[in-house]
């Protein structure tokens, strides 16, 4: 599943293709891939996308204010300002050249003002867009209970966030709510640089403990995203490259190996119900 460094990259592979062009087809193949509270996507036709972004794991497509628009029986407010693509576990954002054809797993597709076409495929279909305006994004329980970005918390914030939870401190830093973006591969590998068992209840975590979390979650994340994310199953960016972090795992998927700290065998274990892998010698 796509985390944090994996949105970042595919926000920013797909900004130099899309950026600045109109949308002027919509196709919906499934619909309900569409959320239930979106507008429908048809309201993006002759919207122009503005740039990308990225919230959590979300990949957002930031449309442009439409000036010729403001008249009274329209007004501004009704307006989207936002495409929001939440990938999941199997969703991918491609852009293709004009001529592309659907594939077996495609799901919409946006046709371009250049003729290229910007395709959002899901194999498993668990994947999700929400067109809409802030107002109807509230509405959006997943949007509206989104935690902090992990990247813009300092110091004692992570203290503050985490230190009434009786939950492990790896199930506080997986759950949405509290922080967005972070997943099972960069709550494991923080927890392993930052020496903390990850089965350890959250609130018995000290602040300089939290504070040393937050900057090798920090570290983690941005080390992950200059190599463009970490390819485990399917995961592409906009170009269809894989990244690269991968193979500066230290925890996760090496249960059964060496620790590359200590030497010590990685241990496997449960935690919030996902695979977890832990240095029995090394973190505590
Ligand atoms: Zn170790």
């Amino acid at each position: 599943m796509p985390e944090l460094p994996e949105a970042e990259t595919i926000a920013r592979t797909l900004s130099p293709m899309v950026a600045g062009r109109r949308i002027t087809q919509v196709q919906v193949l499934l619909p309900r891939v569409v959320h239930p509270l979106s507008l429908p996507l048809a309201a993006l036709c002759g919207r122009r996308i503005a740039k990308t972004g990225r919230r959590g794991k979300l990949v957002l497509l930031m449309l442009e204010a439409e000036k010729d628009m403001g008249h009274a029986a329209t007004p501004c407010t009704e307006q989207p300002d936002m495409l929001a693509v939440h990938l999941r576990m199997t969703g991918r954002l491609f852009v293709y050249p004009a001529g592309q054809s659907a594939g077996k797993h495609t799901r919409a597709i946006f046709t371009l003002d250049d003729g290229h076409k910007l395709f959002f495929d899901d194999a498993r279909t668990f994947g999700l867009l929400f067109l809409g305006t802030e107002a109807l994004r509230q509405r959006w329980p997943f949007w509206r209970t989104l935690g902090a970005e992990p990247l813009l918390l300092q110091g004692t914030a992570l203290y503050a966030a985490v230190h009434a939870r009786r939950a492990a401190i790896k199930a506080v830093l997986l759950d949405q709510k509290v922080l967005a973006g972070v997943g099972n591969i960069y709550a494991d590998e923080s927890l392993f640089r930052a020496s903390i068992d990850p089965r350890r209840p959250a609130a018995s975590l000290s602040q300089q403990e939290c504070r040393t979390l937050l900057a090798c979650l920090h570290e983690v994340l941005q080390e992950s995203i200059a190599q463009c994310g970490s390819s485990i199953r399917d995961y592409r960016d906009a170009h269809g490259d894989a990244g690269a972090f991968q193979n500066s795992f230290h925890v996760y998927g090496r249960g059964g190996q060496p620790c590359h700290s200590c030497g010590c065998v990685l241990e496997r274990c449960t935690v919030a119900g996902r695979g977890t892998v832990v240095c029995p010698h090394c973190q505590h």
